[in-house]
């Protein structure tokens, strides 16, 4: 249980940022890794609590205490299996993950939960590092095919599961490279790609096969996926961006976040992007509309491509800086969050409604904005208009897109449009035909498309052979 009195001796200790005015310099990670020493130090803080409710805040249900004891101990190598157990992909969820499982860490209630991110990562870096991290085929091949159309977490996690439980499996992704949007939304700065091609090599070689460049639905009928396979798990995300209806939206300048960010991404890892026209915010003043992670990685993109100012605005009230912990732990609590992007030099606004988009010779320059009330009724006579030259919608997904394989396959939607599925067995309405990550649950996070597409894996296995050792 790490050291009986941990917590009353050792202070919460963190990973610390590189210095803002370095890291803007360029588009690598710069958090600083704890050291052995500290990490374990930090370990040792767990108090293995009776019910302990990260478990149940971590979406993976990591077996958290249980990891932190064997990093107090200097086990290392054992964490590493102990943690792979649950998380198919730890270096993704230390290094992007918001960490709910700290929320509810019964240490929280003192504002200074375990530091199990950090921990996490470090034990996942070091398991790399040491070599303990290999590829694992199966033993026994069985001799069913199973198509997974998406190669985003979900799609990686469940195709790595099915692998190993001796599936054939073929990965369809329409994008060059396998990662979703850990590729090409999340920037280099919070989680470099190379990551990501480690993982690739390591499927690949557990016998998962990438087929690259093909938009399921759209170059190859999903009727024919479907027919050639065994089952199919659809794993597209929830690609359809929530728009913003106010006059002077079509101007040039006015784009959406996952219009600005991939191109970056790309020119990071030297991809072509094509013909699309670059989107830079270099000598521009920008403005983000929307106050959640893209929002943010857009603030830390502009500011690394020299925007002259970034300012992002957020139609909700701007939340408490401290949530009330007696009505909110162990569960995750509205409160004010600054990113590290934030803390690059950009502004925000809250409670703030984007009126109109004003133009010049059919450019952007400005925006009109009113301030909403709690109900975010308009507050009348509190007008005001902000320069911009470069707008970025970044105010969520409403769904996943219909158009092309959806429709194809005509899978029945709930009322969000999200594509339905119950979390046992993951089927769609379609015959042989599955689903998970945000396609199934809406826009949502890395960790909960691990979630999904190893729950979903076994669901797959279950169905194509009556059993399964695969864990929920
Ligand atoms: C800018 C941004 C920043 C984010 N930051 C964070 C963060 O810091 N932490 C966090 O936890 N979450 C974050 N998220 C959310 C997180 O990235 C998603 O919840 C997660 O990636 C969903 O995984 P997925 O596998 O379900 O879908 P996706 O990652 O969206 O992957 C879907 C994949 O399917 C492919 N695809 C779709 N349709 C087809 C088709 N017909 N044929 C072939 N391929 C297809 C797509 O090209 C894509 O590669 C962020 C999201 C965005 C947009
Ligand atoms: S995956 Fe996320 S919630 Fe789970 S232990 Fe890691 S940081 Fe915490």
């Amino acid at each position: 249980m790490g050291k009986v009195t941990g917590f009353l001796e050792i202070d919460r200790q963190d990973r610390k940022y590189k210095p803002a005015a370095d890291r803007i310099r360029h588009y690598s990670e710069f958090l600083i890794p704890l050291s052995e020493e500290a990490t374990r130090d930090q370990a040792a803080r767990c108090m293995n609590c009776g019910i302990p409710y990260c478990h149940n805040g971590c979406p993976v249900n990591n077996q958290i205490p249980d990891w932190n004891d064997l990093v107090y101990r200097g086990n290392w190598e054992e964490a590493a299996r102990n943690l792979h157990s649950t998380n198919n992909f730890p270096e993704f969820t230390g290094r992007v993950c918001p960490a709910p499982c700290e929320a509810s860490c019964t240490l929280n209630l003192e504002d200074s939960p375990v530091t199990i991110k950090t921990i996490e990562c470090a034990i996942v870096d070091r398991g790399w590092e040491n070599g303990w991290i290999r590829p694992e085929p199966p033993l026994r091949k069985s001799d069913k095919k199973v198509a997974v159309v998406g190669g985003g977490p979900a799609g990686m996690a469940a195709a790595q599961q099915l692998a190993r439980a001796g599936h054939e499996v073929h990965l369809f992704e329409r994008n060059a490279k396998a990662g979703g949007l850990l590729r090409y939304g999340i920037p280099d700065f919070k989680m470099e790609k190379a990551l990501i091609d480690r993982r690739v090599a390591q499927m690949e070689a557990e016998g998962v096969v990438f087929h690259y460049g093909v938009n399921i639905g759209v170059d190859c009928s999903a009727a024919k996926i479907v027919a050639d396979h065994d089952a199919t798990i659809l794993t597209g995300g929830a690609e359809k961006p929530r728009d913003l209806a106010v006059p002077g939206r079509e101007l040039a300048g006015v784009h959406f976040a996952m219009e600005f960010l991939p191109q970056q991404n790309r020119r990071v890892s030297r991809e072509n992007f094509g013909t699309e026209e670059p989107i830079l915010a270099a000598g521009k003043h920008v403005v983000v509309i929307g106050g959640g992670d893209t929002g943010s990685d857009c603030i830390g993109t502009s500011i690394r491509q020299g925007a002259l100012s970034v300012m992002q605005l957020e139609i909700m009230p701007k939340p408490p800086e401290l949530e009330d912990k007696l009505t909110t732990w162990p569960y995750w609590p509205l409160k004010l969050r600054t990113s590290s992007s934030h803390q690059e030099g950009a502004d925000r606004d809250f409670a703030v409604m984007t009126k109109e988009i004003i133009g010049d010779n059919g450019a952007v320059k400005a925006i009109r904005c009113v301030r909403v009330d709690s109900k975010m009724k308009e507050i009348p006579g509190s007008e005001f208009d902000l320069r911009a030259d470069l707008v970025l919608l970044a105010m969520g997904f409403v769904s996943p897109v219909h158009e092309g394989m959806l429709q194809e396959l005509g899978v029945a939607l709930d009322a969000r449009g999200n594509v339905i599925a119950d979390t046992l067995g993951y089927q769609t309405s379609a015959e042989k035909v599955f689903v998970a990550g945000d396609m199934r649950r809406g826009q949502s996070l890395v960790v909960w498309a691990i979630r999904e597409g190893r729950q979903s894996a076994r669901a797959v296995d279950l169905f194509l052979t009556g059993a399964s050792e695969l864990p929920r």
